[in-house]
């Protein structure tokens, strides 16, 4: 076996969720792809559309709209697609995995795309009946089934995917709570002025936020089914479900227990390879550097890296980029990248008419944009995005920062008309210069 990846190995893909389709596609369209691939999952159904669970849940979309490529399709690329069947162990020596259902698959490559599970608090009564994650289609089913009988829930986080699930229940009928542990809503993408925002916005559809909330117990209504939440500070909320969206963790048990190096998950360097050459991991069960996952954005960019290295493609390694944030709840426009709080060494852009709920705020450090935060309008968003990832200097615009690339390009225009009237002159000037 060579060092290097070479075409003709076989490609055995563990997980068949947005990393691992994706690999599959970025695979199949490679000059010379693999001699074969083989992707095992443990849900029950193909690859689908994890994103849009939320509007699923909100009932603003049908099932059908999360199919990303049905079985038909595996089977026509002539890739093995094997689902409901949980990988337990990986056989180093012998590069073979073995299955619950006690299948044993060889691979000359394999990749860890397993994704992550809700971290659940480890407080009493997590267990009980009633209380519920938020990842995948069943999740959601239960979620709407548990919405059909009105009722209350109580949602434990008030980050995106918290707030996407509390809207979606409320949208389904039921009187929803969330807990938040900050002291506001999506701190690690708003300030304190759009998140004010965005509470106001959902205490008028009948959210009710409680922030500052630490979660105690949940107590148990003696048939082993949740009855309500205990707070640290002493309140009480009955309920008839909950929901836990307080972050993710990484599924990393099958790497850690085949003595891959792991952290916080699976360790992968550039190439996206593990400790073992013939093992990657990529998406939210694999950490680069001090980095880990749970958006899709850079795990996209870590497929298109890993497909190419898996060809025997000679390829760039995978570079850490920031990530943008949007909200997927309907008449609610979020847009938000980089950091919440300013530091003294940033100037700070704001803008914000309370009247039409508009409010935009930029980070700029020596005149490059670092981070926004948009509520209202985010027109500007992926503009500003681009900006700020190209390093772009735009000293020469700032007071048209805060309303997008329309304004801002005739400034820049004309700041270059500027520059080159400038520079004629110096060379029309240098003879005389020169004479003198
Ligand atoms: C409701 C919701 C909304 C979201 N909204 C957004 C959004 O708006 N924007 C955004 O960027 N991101 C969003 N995300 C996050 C995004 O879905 C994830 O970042 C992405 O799915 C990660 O891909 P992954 O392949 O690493 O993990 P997953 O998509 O979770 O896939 C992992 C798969 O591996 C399977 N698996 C695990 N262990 C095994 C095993 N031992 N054997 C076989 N199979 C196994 C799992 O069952 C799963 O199917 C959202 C997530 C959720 C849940």
């Amino acid at each position: 076996m060579p060092e290097g990846p070479s075409h003709r190995d076989r490609v055995l893909i563990i997980g068949n969720g947005m990393a691992g389709q994706r690999l599959v596609e970025a695979l199949l369209v490679r000059p010379t792809p693999p001699s074969q691939i083989t992707v095992v999952g443990a849900e029950r159904v193909p690859a689908y559309n994890r994103i849009l669970l939320s509007p699923l849940l909100a009932g603003e979309l049908d099932h059908a709209a999360l199919t990303l490529r049905d079985a038909d399709w595996y089977t026509e690329q002539g890739v093995e697609l094997i689902l409901g069947d949980r990988v337990e162990r990986i056989e180093r020596q012998a590069r073979q995995v073995i299955t619950a259902s006690g299948r044993r698959l060889d691979y000359d490559r394999l990749v860890l795309a397993t994704g992550s599970r809700p971290a659940m608090p480890p407080v009493p009564g997590i267990d009980l009946q009633g209380v519920h994650g938020f990842r995948d289609l069943e999740d959601a089913a239960t979620l709407t089934e548990c919405a059909q009988g009105g009722g209350s829930a109580v949602v434990i986080g008030g980050g995106l995917l918290g707030l996407e699930a509390a809207e979606g229940l409320r949208k389904r009928g039921m009187a929803v709570s969330v807990l938040q542990r900050a002291s506001r809503l999506m701190n690690r993408q708003l300030d304190a002025t759009a998140a004010g925002l965005l509470e106001a916005e959902l205490a008028s559809r009948g959210l009710t936020v409680i922030t500052d909330a630490r979660l105690a117990a949940v107590e148990d209504d003696g048939h082993g089914r949740v009855a309500a939440v205990h707070l640290e500070d002493g309140r009480r909320l009955v309920t008839d479900c909950v929901v836990v969206a307080a972050g993710i963790t990484p599924n990393a048990e099958l790497g850690h227990d085949a003595e891959l190096d792991s952290d916080r998950a699976i360790l992968v360097d550039a190439h996206l390879t593990t400790s073992d050459p013939a093992i990657h991991a990529l998406g939210e069960c694999c950490q680069f550097e001090q980095h880990t996952y749970g958006l899709v954005e850079p795990i996209w960019r870590q497929v298109e890296v890993l497909a190419a290295h898996l060809a025997g493609e000679a390829v760039g390694g995978y570079v850490e980029q920031p990530s943008a944030t949007k909200l997927k709840i309907s008449g609610v426009s979020l847009y938000a990248f980089g950091p919440t709080e300013a530091a003294p060494e940033h100037d700070v852009l704001s803008y914000h008419d309370p009247e039409r709920g508009d409010y935009r705020r930029l980070l700029l450090r020596d005149g490059r944009l670092e981070g926004v935060v948009l509520y209202g309008d985010t027109r500007i968003g992926p503009w500003a995005f681009e900006q700020a990832l190209a390093g772009s200097d735009l000293n020469a615009c700032r007071q048209a920062l805060l309303f997008g690339p329309a304004d801002v390009q005739a400034l820049l225009d004309a700041a270059a008309e500027d520059a080159d009237r400038a520079a004629d002159s110096a060379h029309l000037q240098r003879p005389v210069e020169e004479a003198a």
